[in-house]
């Protein structure tokens, strides 16, 4: 018996169930059969079109979806739709009400000692400049910097943040600069700056700038808040080098009312535990720069795919997969909100969260947060994903941006972790579009979401 671990490990790919336990590891409760199946199914999808479909149809028939939009109805109803398509057990709208803020125009150009236009965005949340705003721009390397500053350094003039964002294949790089963004006008305003611009938070050197949510203190004045393109902020910084440097800035945005938008649910009815839900998915809503292929529209397509093979006969899950297009995740996670507090009555019955929300680069690593009476049959999912060229990470893993809620409530979450190598050279822009998305990669990650929800769906809980 002793030499049956090391046979398959060596042997299967399907790794090993029932007896053949590893000394001082206990057994994990999923069958080589739905191993065997998984790992078919895994194969099966690395050739599927759905997602494609759906992230095609979708980016070219509705396009951006900035919440309050006439896109975001637009949007919704493309998914619903699209649900009801593909066949689902059942479709449902739950409403989800939001601040709707508006972009109308904006611009920015050198007025001395170099006249030239430069390549801006507001960012998320900011109010408009009431015309054309014109002074003196002062720089910071860091927003740690504008903190240490005196008043009378930033009072009057534009502040320019400059912190560039670093590369990374697991997008830690957008840390560590995003304060700036969401607080820099915060900072500046309490110092009695007329506006901020900061250095885009991404990755790449096109002339594209990078929007995101910033957000004001309500006892501190309201400034416009704008990000410069890469090779603008570049350009700033050379203007600053070279002495005194006035702009101008004419933004029209803010925020005009409420909103009534929609989490899109579809659910594949579980076959054995029917009542427990796996939430998975992604966020219909984007910026309205691109038309929000990587961020989310893929993430809503690879989720969308591997919940739909889950509808045939031959692959129905053990629990309920629950498939939520989030409202809104961009202004601040608000669908994910909205849909923790509607189920807050069954949140017990929530078995698993993860959601697919960083492009469509391949799944590269595997990571868990679940409990120790768990982790057994979770680790039995990893050898199936492994051919997928995934590694086994962590076990203090978030599920998504839009799991955090759920998270919080002490939900069990896993996620695939996929490759942002390139994801912040596109993120927030105008740049955001299909041709950004592989087709192989994308199956890949389908691949490896059907494999983990297959199994995880059928793995048997304390009392099941
Ligand atoms: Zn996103």
């Amino acid at each position: 018996m002793k030499l049956l671990p090391l046979l398959c490990l060596s042997a299967l790919l399907v790794g090993c169930g029932g007896e053949q336990t590893p000394p001082n590891q206990t057994a994990g409760a999923l069958t080589d059969e739905q191993l065997r199946t998984a790992a078919q199914l895994r194969d099966e999808m690395l050739a599927s079109n759905v997602a494609w479909e759906v992230v095609e149809d979708l980016t070219t028939e509705v396009g951006a979806r900035m919440p309050g939009t006439p896109s975001d109805a637009k949007g919704v109803e493309w998914m619903e739709q699209r649900f009801r398509d593909l066949g689902f057990d059942k479709v449902t709208l739950e409403p989800v009400e939001y601040p709707l803020w508006e972009r109308h125009h904006e611009m920015a150009n050198v007025v001395a000692p170099f006249e030239q236009p430069l390549a801006i965005t507001a960012l998320g949340g900011s109010v408009g400049t009431n015309g054309v705003l014109v002074a003196p721009v002062v720089y910071f390397a860091t927003i740690d910097d504008l903190q240490a500053a005196a008043d009378e350094e930033v009072a009057g003039k534009i502040v320019f943040i400059n912190k560039r964002m670093e590369k990374t294949i697991d997008g830690s790089g957008y840390g560590p600069v995003v304060a700036g963004r969401s607080g820099g006008a915060k900072v500046a305003g309490a110092k009695g700056a007329v506006a901020v611009l900061i250095r885009s938070v991404g990755t790449d050197s096109d002339r594209f700038a990078h929007t995101g949510m910033m957000r004001y203190d309500e006892d501190i004045p309201k400034i416009p808040a704008a990000a410069l393109s890469n090779p603008d902020a570049d350009q700033v910084e050379r203007l600053l080098q070279r002495g005194a440097l006035t702009v101008s800035i004419d933004i029209s945005a803010g925020f005009t009312g409420t909103y009534t938008g929609h989490n899109v649910i579809a659910e594949v009815t579980g076959s054995r535990w029917p009542e427990e839900v796996i939430v998975i998915g992604g966020h219909l809503d984007s910026w309205d720069l691109g038309t929000g292929a990587l961020d989310d529209g893929a993430g809503v397509a690879v989720t969308t795919a591997a919940a739909h093979r889950l509808l045939s006969e031959d692959a129905r899950p053990g629990r309920t997969i629950r498939m939520v297009a989030f409202a809104n995740e961009e202004q601040g996670l608000i669908g994910a909100y909205a849909y923790a507090a509607a189920h807050e009555t069954e949140i017990a019955q929530h078995f698993l969260g993860s959601e697919s929300d960083f492009g469509a680069g391949r799944v590269w690593r595997y990571d868990t947060n679940v409990s120790e009476a768990l982790l057994p049959s979770f680790e039995q999912i990893f050898p199936i994903l492994e051919p997928l060229g995934i590694e086994r990470g962590g076990l203090e893993s978030g599920g998504g941006p839009d799991i955090i809620p759920l998270q919080q409530l002490g939900i069990p979450v896993v996620r695939l972790s996929q490759d942002g190598t390139d994801y912040f050279d596109y993120h927030h822009t105008a740049n955001d579009t299909l041709d950004k998305i592989d087709p192989e990669a994308l199956n890949q990650n389908v691949a490896a979401w059907i494999t983990l929800v297959y199994l995880a769906s059928h793995i048997p809980a304390e009392g099941n």
